[in-house]
């Protein structure tokens, strides 16, 4: 019996030493981020305690691989001591300590070698900064520096390499549909221009160029190359002079249509301009204040207004103030975009032009004459009207907005550009063996 018990109580010990060893850190490390060629050879607590270090060799025997041609190759020497951020743990951060080899390649010279956790450029393992990259989609950068204890520069590299990895391997092939819009992302007019695809069931952004000027769009054709470019069927955009010359050259095969979205904003502008003006000089006048507090009740859809809008709005509408007439011709536009068909539309078009020239409100004459500049482009809405949902683009701008609200204080335009590429471009990830979460 006596005997029995001990040898049950062996094998429990043993039992429970393999637990223990089976959860050793460099037993987790091979079961997730095993490298074929490198070894993990020693775990241990770095200054303070503050962190872990493990120590990775090349497996005995196993050839280094050339960095330029990625062909193994012989060992020439090996370089100082680098460390490679990996994912934290338990709150520790956790670095790789390897001497990288350089090799003797016969068709590259002397070269660095090349490591499968990182591609050399950076400080950071290709887990880490994935790991980084994704957490920066979700939250702001700083906010990602600050959770994962690690800098902004760190978070920055990381985006940057999943973006670029992104951009070498995305595909772009049969783009039917592209909206290009200007976003200011400074004072003193700075603009970006972007691209984006707006196919039915597939939305991202294509391209950001700096700057909204026909060269920088170009960049973008350029990027695409003619043959896309001449595949591409619908293009929408704003009134922007520049890009519909560009349009009308690298895209004359394709339907181009005018953003409803911007046509209302320049409507409200103009509308706007009106009652600043009128305010301002009733107020001259010496007139009761009328207009006092209408602001919204004139530029918000009717149906949206508060209770209060809509009295105050009432009781504006019994005077014939600028104002309000110029109120009256931007809700009865409203009615444009409900016609189904182009002539329809056409006529109606002619018709509100006509009678805003007689409104002797310069603002929204001002509006008329644009409008019939471009009146064929105006009613290639109805001829495309049921490739698109309307607003897809102002959606993929606002998102835009909110992007680069999140990378305040870094308005470069290469931070942006990077920022907008990782939370709109819908870009392919490098792909690891193992799921961090
Ligand atoms: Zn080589």
């Amino acid at each position: 019996m006596a005997a029995t018990g001990w040898v049950a109580r062996v094998t429990l010990e043993v039992f429970a030493l393999e637990i223990v060893r089976a959860m050793e850190l460099i037993t987790i490390l091979n079961h997730c981020h095993h490298h074929r060629g490198f070894v993990y050879q020693h775990a241990r607590f770095g200054p303070g305690k503050k962190s872990m270090e493990v120590d990775v060799r090349p497996r005995l025997g196993a050839a280094a691989v050339c960095s330029g041609c990625h062909q193994p190759a012989p060992g020439y020497d090996q370089l100082r001591e680098r460390r490679f951020e990996f994912l934290p743990f338990w709150g520790f951060l956790v670095f790789f300590l390897y001497r990288m080899r350089r090799v003797h390649c016969r068709n590259c010279g002397i070269v660095v070698e090349e490591v499968p956790w990182s591609d050399g450029k950076h400080q950071s393992t290709k887990a880490h900064m994935l790991f980084l990259a994704r957490w920066a989609r979700k939250l702001s950068w700083k906010e990602t520096a600050e959770s994962f204890h690690t800098s902004w520069d760190r978070v920055c590299d990381a985006v940057e390499y999943v973006v670029g990895f992104g951009l070498e391997h995305r595909t772009l092939e049969s783009i039917r549909a592209i909206g290009v819009d200007e976003i200011q992302y400074a004072k003193g007019h700075k603009y970006l221009t972007l691209v984006y695809q707006i196919d039915q069931g597939r939305t991202r952004l294509l391209w950001v160029g700096k700057e909204r000027t026909i060269e920088s769009f170009q960049g973008f054709f350029t990027v695409i190359g003619d043959q896309l470019a001449s595949q591409i069927q619908f293009v929408c955009s704003d009134m922007w002079q520049p890009y519909l010359d560009v349009i009308r050259q690298k895209c004359s095969q394709a339907l181009h249509i005018l953003d409803r979205f911007h046509i209302v904003a320049k409507m409200n502008k103009a509308l706007d301009e009106v009652r600043a003006a009128e305010t301002r000089k009733m107020a001259g006048d010496g007139h009761e204040p009328l207009l006092k507090k209408s602001r919204w009740c004139v530029l918000k859809r009717k149906e949206n207004l508060t209770a209060k809008q809509q009295i105050r709005l009432r009781y504006l509408l019994r005077y014939n103030l600028q104002t309000v007439r110029a109120y009256l011709l931007k809700e009865d536009f409203q009615q444009f975009w409900k016609y189904n068909s182009p002539r329809w539309a056409g006529m109606f078009l002619d018709f509100w032009c006509q009678q805003t020239m007689r409104s002797r409100i310069e603002p929204m004459k001002k509006i008329a004459r644009t409008l019939r500049a471009h009146r064929a482009l105006l009613l290639n809405y109805f001829k495309a009207r049921k490739e698109f949902s309307s607003g897809v683009v102002e959606g993929l701008n606002n998102k835009a907005k909110v992007t680069m609200r999140r990378s305040y204080g870094f308005r470069t335009f290469r931070i942006l550009e990077l920022a907008l590429y990782h939370s709109l471009g819908k870009l392919p990830e490098p792909e690891l063996t193992h799921e961090f979460f």
